[in-house]
């Protein structure tokens, strides 16, 4: 069989299953590894590879932004656990023959995000790679025990929200790689597909509130993303598409390029909003800002299923790295 009929979450489970996960630690299969610790504390780690050609094109990011973003998609992982980010480790492979500036601009944008969230780096490993630029980072949290927000705690009732618009990162990439002209809107598009913002305050803020029960980050896009968090819970959902944030520079792209914009808020990754899922009542006290999207129903039979109201037009799932994605 070719890897390509597997597929990514395929080839991660005949990983898995090889290995037995210690009692009392998470293991493969949440944005984070959580380990207890006998001071009292969890301890969080997640590990995010950028392959030059298949995560960005060198011609086309800035490498300031490349730094940003490689230390970024890893806090989010953090993020989304509810934990707080204390250090990270950095591995690079690098061709031989790439200036000097472009590195140090890598890392100017690497420390900035660092600085911003508190997190230095710890280590790393550098090698040199033939043709690719490949980037590994790892990230190290922590959060009191046992109070990590996992993917598979989402509850019968609860509703299902995301703390910010969908859609914008995809968009962003898209025209990035059409070469559209780049107004204002078009430039906070792209902004939000290179330097994202891990959302770590928001991420702490909903842990504190025990009536949160399921979060995760939306890095592959809502609709697969959100299946995680059935599968692992056992439950199905019914989003309302209509209710899906869009912000207001994604609807202008679309209108003007004739992009759907639901379908890049669905299916479009990247965006590195947190997905949780809560009580109603819990919901209606959050002061963070958030909006509702659908609901956790009971599983009726089979694999979890995801149903979808206020859409007509299909929506295809996420992204694969080995099957054909968007
Ligand atoms: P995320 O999108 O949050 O970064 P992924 O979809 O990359 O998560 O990975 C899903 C889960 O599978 C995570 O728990 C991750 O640690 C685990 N995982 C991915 N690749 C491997 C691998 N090669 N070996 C072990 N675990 C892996
Ligand atoms: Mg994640």
């Amino acid at each position: 069989m070719k890897l390509s009929e597997l597929g990514e979450f395929g080839l991660i489970e005949r990983i898995q299953a090889r290995f037995r996960t210690p009692d009392g630690v998470t293991g493969i299969g949440d944005d984070c590894a959580v380990l207890p610790q006998s001071t009292g504390r969890d301890t969080l780690v997640s590990s995010d590879m950028l392959i030059e050609g298949t995560h960005f094109l060198r011609k086309d990011i800035p490498s300031y932004d490349l730094g940003w973003k490689s230390a970024a998609v890893n806090l989010s992982d953090i993020a989304a656990m509810g934990g707080k980010p204390t250090g990270t480790f950095l591995s690079l492979a690098l061709p031989a023959n790439l200036d000097t500036d472009w590195i140090d601009a890598f890392m100017h944008g690497y420390a900035d995000i660092s600085e911003r969230f508190g997190t230095p780096l710890l280590g790393g490993d550098t090698t040199a790679s033939p043709d690719r630029i490949c980037i590994n980072v790892t990230v190290l949290g922590e959060c009191p025990y046992a109070r990590a927000r996992l993917r598979s705690n989402a509850q019968k009732g609860d509703v299902i929200c995301v703390t910010g618009s969908l859609g914008d990162s995809a968009a962003g990439l898209k025209a990035i790689l059409k070469g559209v002209e780049r107004d204002m809107d078009v430039q906070r598009l792209i902004d939000r597909h290179y330097r994202p913002v891990p959302r770590v305050a928001e991420g702490e803020e909903l842990r504190l509130n025990l009536g949160v029960h399921a979060m995760m980050d939306i890095s592959d896009g809502l609709a697969s993303d959100l299946q995680h968090i059935l599968d692992a819970s056992e439950m199905d959902a019914q989003i309302d598409a209509t209710a899906i944030p869009l912000s207001l520079a994604l609807k202008r792209i679309c209108a003007a390029q004739g992009w759907d914009p639901l379908a890049l808020a669905v299916s479009g990754g990247e965006d590195y909003e947190l997905l949780f899922t809560c009580t109603p009542q819990t919901e209606a006290l959050l002061a963070l800002p958030h909006f509702v999207i659908g609901r956790i129903t009971d599983r009726a039979h089979g694999p979890a299923r995801l149903t979808w109201r206020g859409t007509s037009s299909p929506l295809s799932p996420g992204f694969d790295h080995f099957k054909k994605g968007k």
